[in-house]
């Protein structure tokens, strides 16, 4: 498989020489569109006890969530190394106490190598910048902005309270900081868009200074506006075929050298609505390989001809 993309563990395996895992850590951060102070609704497929099991767990410290995250990942898959993947809700939101306080949590245990931090592109500034590039001397440290799609009009219809510009600015901004690597969580499949609207995101994106792309494929989960929104008939999702098929002509599109985060999202099964080709992601995964395969395509194939160059 990962001949045909540029996968994570490839970038892991090449810049560290082993068995590097992501930490999905809840750091106790809220959210400015579930607290009111955007919104109160929040995104429409949102619901908070999906981000990670840690999430779905109150009070339990960021030590232990590491020390049982490492303990479990260095049983199961032998991992050697980590990276603190600060990943529940928006992960700079709150003052720069609370997030050096949380963040330095990471500093007491050797075997962390990287810290990544998740959150929206208008919950960023130069202070909470500087904090994320302090941890630039020792780790491997990237940002990941949920931008979910470069169309103002679906982040409208979602109820993301931002806009493509605010993405945009938070990129310039975080781009002249030194090692910081920036990438994009990108949703597809979103109400209201077509393949070529979902194309065109991938033309904008590759002609910013990103080093990642994490693909999550829209899916209902229980208790958000998007579950009562597809009860009543109103949300067509993708089928499986639907989704690969985007997904490839997707990656041919982005440069080669984009870091991929993930292919395709893990849905709680307790959690999950639909669709339900979801639940059976080791099968999706094979058959995006078979489909690179039929295509004879890969990552980056048609990035020189299309990118939306400035
Ligand atoms: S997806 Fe992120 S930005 Fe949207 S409501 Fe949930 S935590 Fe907030």
């Amino acid at each position: 498989m990962n001949s045909y993309y540029y996968s994570f563990s490839r970038y892991l395996k090449n810049r560290f020489g082993g068995r590097v895992h992501r930490l999905s850590l809840d750091g106790g951060f809220g959210c400015p569109n579930i607290d009111g102070t955007f919104s109160n609704k929040g995104c429409v497929f949102c619901n908070n006890r999906a981000f990670s099991y840690f999430s779905r767990h109150d009070n339990i410290s960021l030590e232990k969530q590491i020390a049982s995250s490492m303990s479990y990942n260095r049983r199961r898959f032998e991992a050697q190394k980590f990276i603190a993947y600060f990943q529940g809700f928006t992960s700079t939101y709150g003052d720069k106490e609370l997030l050096s306080r949380q963040y330095n949590v990471i500093r007491k245990f050797d075997d962390i190598v990287g810290i990544a931090v998740s959150t929206r592109p208008d919950c960023i500034d130069e202070e909470k910048l500087g904090i994320i590039e302090s941890f630039t001397d020792k780790y491997e440290v990237y940002i990941e902005y949920g931008l979910q799609s470069a169309h103002d009009k679906t982040l409208k219809a979602i109820n993301r309270n931002h806009t493509f510009a605010d993405f945009k600015k938070a990129v310039d901004m975080t781009h002249k900081k030194r090692n910081i690597h920036i990438s994009a969580h990108i949703i597809l499949g979103l109400p209201g868009e077509s393949k070529e609207d979902m194309l065109d995101t991938a033309k904008t994106i590759s002609a910013m200074p990103l080093w990642g792309i994490k693909f999550h494929c829209l899916h209902v989960l229980r208790d958000t506006t998007l579950d009562r929104m597809y009860n009543k008939g109103g949300v067509r999702l993708l089928s499986e075929d639907e989704y690969i098929d985007i997904l490839i002509s997707f990656l041919e599109v982005i440069p080669p050298d984009y870091v991929i985060l993930r292919l395709v999202s893990d849905a709680d099964k307790d959690l999950l609505v639909a669709p339900e080709w979801m639940s059976r992601k080791q099968m999706v995964l094979r058959k995006i390989e078979n489909e690179f395969k039929m295509r004879k395509t890969c990552q980056g194939r048609l990035y020189e001809s299309t990118c939306y160059k400035s």
